[in-house]
């Protein structure tokens, strides 16, 4: 039950009654100056009381405090009313015991069928000293009926009152918890369909990229074709060398394009396979290093390798795939010149080969980006490439069992960090 609620509406309440009761003990003609005494002072408590409960329900302390309020606004009333049933017991033919049903109610609403069962419990003996103070005033005899059909009215009024109240909370409950599920799945909906929509945007980003990308070394292989056909007397051996030289480079660009976008088909198909074996990975790193190094004169790799760089477990071709990349990227991805350093050392049972570069460094909200299928950063379109090699790059890793990840902000260069299991 929402006490903080509950309670602010019956503070309200006792404050409506208020008028109404000031009234009825106005009008009442009290058979002794004592009951009219007491009448006053309940009368002077009761509105005390109410204003004060009406305060404390729109205060801070009684947000903080809920069950203390509820407990001291149960005891109050009870107060109260006991008061009034025993100031107005002189009345005769008025069942005024009969108001400790509010009372009732209130506890059931307040702390469930316990409450109820509770206050059935103190309100017997009130309802005796009632009984008591109305026979020895009227004359008439004390009699347990009385005591016993309320008492008993009570208990059965608590156990019904007291589980529709429970079965109200529980309901209350249940829809909330409906309510927060339903939320839930709305949003997973919703960060489904935001995702779908970037994954067709990169998809829709790819199919220009390849077009792009298959079309530009297509275009230089046949202009050159044609060129050497129709002019090969003509032309010098030099020229003949240098249309021959580029016919190759664009068609290893466009078979290394060609080998990308089947690797990562087969990678999500799972017939990307591997073959593993026990792997010098010093040894691996020297290789790439120097096969990079033969086509750029302009770059310089830096190679730093620890010495008894443990054996690790893997397919050398894959992970020389990796490096390659990795050096590619750096030096792809950096000012004509700058320096790439490449590090490999064992740390707590695993290898880390890190590639690092000094170029213009990834954004931090592009470092997921980079590593899904086709994600290539804004800007670095005007480079060649598809956005496939970290997809395919990482894929490799994670079959290994390692981890593909970068440290890197704009401006500082890039550190992608690979780390396998040293066998
Ligand atoms: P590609 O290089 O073919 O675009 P990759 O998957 O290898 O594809 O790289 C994805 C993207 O990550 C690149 O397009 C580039 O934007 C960014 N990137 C990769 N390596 C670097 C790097 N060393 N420095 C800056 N950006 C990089």
């Amino acid at each position: 039950m929402q006490l903080r609620g509950l309670e602010r509406w019956i503070s309200l309440v006792r404050l409506l009654a208020l008028p109404f009761v000031i009234a009825a003990v106005a009008a009442a003609t009290f058979p002794h100056g004592t009951w009219a005494m007491w009448a006053r002072i309940t009368t002077i408590a009761f509105a005390a009381g109410a204003v004060g409960l009406f305060a404390l329900a729109r205060s801070d302390i009684g947000s903080r405090h809920q069950i203390a309020q509820s407990l001291v606004a149960q005891l109050f009333d009870t107060g109260v009313l006991t008061a009034y049933v025993m100031v107005f017991a002189f009345e005769r033919g008025t069942p005024v015991q009969q108001i400790l049903y509010i009372d009732l109610a209130a506890a059931c609403v307040r702390f469930e069928i316990l409450g109820g069962l509770a206050l059935a419990g103190v309100s017997a003996p009130i309802v005796a000293g009632f009984e008591k103070l109305r026979t020895d005033q009227l004359k008439t005899a004390f009699s347990w009926r009385l005591v016993t059909f309320q008492t008993g009215l009570e208990i059965l009024m608590a156990l019904i009152v007291g589980w529709l109240v429970r079965r109200l909370a529980a309901e209350g409950a249940h829809a909330e918890a409906r309510a927060e599920e339903a939320e839930r799945l709305h949003e997973a909906e919703r960060q489904t369909v935001e995702e779908l929509r970037r994954l067709s945007a990169l998809r829709a980003d790819f199919v220009s990229l390849v077009s792009h990308e298959v079309r530009t070394p297509m275009a230089a292989v046949i202009g050159s074709a044609r060129t050497l056909a129709q002019r090969w007397r003509e032309l010098t051996a030099p020229q003949r060398d240098a249309f021959l030289a580029l016919i190759s480079d664009e068609t290893d660009r466009l078979a290394a394009l060609i080998g990308e976008v089947l690797d990562s088909s087969r990678i999500d198909a799972g017939t990307f396979s591997y073959s593993f074996d026990e792997l010098d990975l010093a040894a691996l790193i020297g290789d790439t290093v120097s096969t990079a190094e033969l086509h750029r004169d302009s770059v310089k790799i830096v190679t730093r390798i620890a010495p008894d760089l443990p054996v690790v477990h893997g397919d050398r071709a894959r992970l020389r795939q990796v490096l390659t990349n990795l050096i590619d990227n750096a030096v792809k991805y950096s000012p004509e010149g700058a320096p790439v350093d490449v590090w490999a050392r064992a740390e707590n049972g695993s290898v880390l080969v890190q590639v690092a570069d000094h170029g213009a460094g990834i954004a931090a909200e592009d470092q997921r980006l980079i590593f899904e299928k086709f994600g290539r950063v804004r800007g670095t379109a005007s480079k060649p490439g598809t956005g496939l090699g970290l997809y395919i790059a990482r894929a490799i890793v994670e079959a290994h069992e390692g981890k593909l990840e970068v440290s890197s902000a704009l401006g500082e260069g890039s550190t992608f960090t690979l780390t396998l299991p040293a066998h």
